[in-house]
């Protein structure tokens, strides 16, 4: 890259509508009144940044270009706008990349993650994957020096799998966890750590039921070559499933769990299909089953519970399989694209 001037900095940017993603030299941002600037420290890969560098048709009909991309991430304030109070340089901070709006019913009455004109960071604003992010302060999330900077990139997933797994009471309860990407393991491990009894995770791939068994102390199963009926007689289930979390968009997969979900279960979805899917409407509805679709993180109550959690010896750190350093960041997108990885994390500093 060069020699930097000081107002410059390395960001990894879409800046053509085409597949990729080109590390480049940009401003750092300038910072408002209400604004914190953010030295990143490290910074996840997610699936939404895979469909950005894949640029499909989603992300070509979302995504501005030129844009840095990237929503999770750790790191320093170095610099604070004149009324930001409650914060201070140095401070070790993650932060909710979803930007509210204060004008919908929803974000006047205090249920912000539902704001209709949310605007995410790394997917319509300016992201993370630079060594600097501008950010309200309001949306900075003060880390405790228990959870260092590897877990402190990834607490925005983690947070997608605790407003999931807490959509419903899973004290005592039987929970299907369908789809075993990082979420839906990271959604299991926060099942058993309230106090479900049985936790079922499904897949089709195995490296990720591997990784599902190893992070977390669930039953994986593969439904490629394993009938989950089997699988609640092993367990002595007798009627099935309480809860259903589905982590997956896959079509199957809502299928089996509305089949072995009890009587009155509970699904919380957060897998999004590929489009239109032909859902049994009839068999949900004798069933009696109750469906919560879940998007983002409440804000600011789960990051409350998930940092209250990881404190109280939630552990979801074997989730993440692959550290590197940003330069190498091609590899870093073709690893998650084998689908052969967890979290992968690249470290900015
Ligand atoms: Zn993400």
């Amino acid at each position: 890259m060069g020699e930097m001037a000081a107002n410059e900095m390395k960001a990894l940017a879409k800046t053509a509508p085409a597949p990729g993603l080109e590390m480049i030299r940009a401003v750092v941002p300038e910072i408002g009144p209400d604004d914190v600037l953010i030295r990143v420290k490290k910074t996840g890969i997610c699936g939404t940044d895979i469909h950005i560098w894949d640029w499909d048709d989603w992300a070509s009909r979302t995504v501005p270009v030129p844009l840095i991309t990237g929503h999770e991430f750790v790191g320093e304030i170095v610099d604070m706008g004149k009324n930001v109070e409650d914060l201070s340089l140095g401070q070790r901070v993650s932060g909710e990349g979803h930007l509210i709006g204060k004008h919908s019913r929803q974000s006047r009455a205090g249920r912000f993650h539902l704001d209709p004109e949310t605007r995410g960071i790394g997917v319509n604003e300016q992201g993370a994957f630079a060594e600097y992010l501008r950010l309200p302060a309001f949306n900075a999330v003060p880390l405790p020096d228990s959870i260092d900077d590897e877990i402190g990139a990834i607490l925005d997933p983690l947070g997608n799998a605790v407003h999931t797994a807490l959509s419903f009471d899973l004290v005592g309860e039987d929970v299907l966890v369908t789809g075993a990407g990082p979420i839906g393991i990271m959604a299991a491990a926060v099942a058993r750590h309230v106090g479900a009894r049985h936790i079922v995770i499904t897949d089709v791939n195995p490296n990720r039921l591997a990784l599902a068994a190893r992070a977390a102390d669930v039953i994986p199963v593969n439904v490629a070559s394993e009938n989950l009926a089997g699988v609640i007689d092993r367990l002595g289930m007798k009627e099935g499933f309480d809860i259903g979390l589905e982590m997956s968009g896959n079509q199957a997969a809502l299928d089996q769990m509305v089949e072995t979900l009890v009587m009155g279960g509970r699904i919380a979805l957060l897998g999004i299909p590929p489009g239109k899917s032909p859902v049994d409407w009839s068999r949900i509805v004798f069933k009696a089953i109750t469906i919560k679709g879940v998007y983002g993180r409440e804000i600011f109550e789960t990051w409350y519970k998930m940092i209250a959690m990881l404190e109280n010896g939630l552990d979801v750190r074997a989730v993440i399989t692959h550290r590197m350093p940003v330069d190498d960041f091609v590899k870093g997108f073709e690893i998650m694209k084998s689908g052969a990885s967890g979290k992968i994390v690249l470290d900015w500093t």
